[in-house]
């Protein structure tokens, strides 16, 4: 059972680099900019799901009653890029991905701020499920954001970018995100037991 768990982390995370990597490569050769635009999304959307896989699996979790958080992360870190076509105020794939500056989707500091938020918020209600919730929206944006960043590099508005992440930095650091919003989740989650205030994330 526990080697069991072991050989699912270390396929999991290196689904992720694969992944990563052959997404990189779609965008690099593929034939036309709707085709790249569509393969770089679904590579979002795959990382993102992955990292929530591993996520559940790390915290030895059943998957099957997972599903949806493993759906949503998927489908956020998806629906990220949404922001390019409405920063172009239009639906062409050209106009979309030819922006005079990044749309405001891809600025860290959103979910950074969006997570901090929640957090707040399910303190102040007790809720389970916000925190869940502002787990699964830090996930999604920063491995969206961890591979946009191999490009043009981490933007914390309004303070400034950073310079592009080095390639093989950028896919560990996607296949590591996991494990540190692992430990993090955890983290808070004992200082919750601290404060007397037993509320547990169910993931
Ligand atoms: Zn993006």
């Amino acid at each position: 059972m526990w080697r069991e768990g072991l050989w699912l982390r270390f396929l999991l995370t290196c689904a992720i680099g694969v992944c990563s990597i052959l997404g990189d490569l779609g965008l690099k050769h593929g034939k036309s900019e709707s085709e790249r635009a569509v393969f770089d999304n679904m590579t979002h959307a795959t990382v993102g799901g992955l990292t929530w896989t591993l996520i559940v699996v790390l915290s030895q979790k059943p998957l099957i009653r997972n599903m949806n958080s493993v759906f949503s992360c998927f489908l956020l870190a998806s629906f990220i890029d949404l922001d390019h076509f409405i920063a172009a105020r239009s639906w062409h794939i050209h106009d979309a991905t030819h922006l005079q500056k990044r749309p405001f989707l891809h600025c860290t500091t959103v979910p950074i701020v969006l997570w901090i938020l929640f957090i707040f918020l399910s303190n102040t209600f007790h809720s389970p499920i916000l925190e869940h919730t502002s787990w699964v929206i830090l996930a999604s944006f920063l491995s969206h954001h961890i591979r946009d960043g191999t490009r043009r590099g981490l933007w914390f508005c309004p303070f400034g970018s950073t310079r592009p992440i080095p390639y093989y930095l950028y896919v560990s650091l996607c296949m590591f995100l996991p494990y540190i919003l692992y430990w993090l989740m955890n983290l808070h989650t004992f200082a919750q037991k601290s404060n007397n205030n037993i509320t547990f994330i169910d993931i």
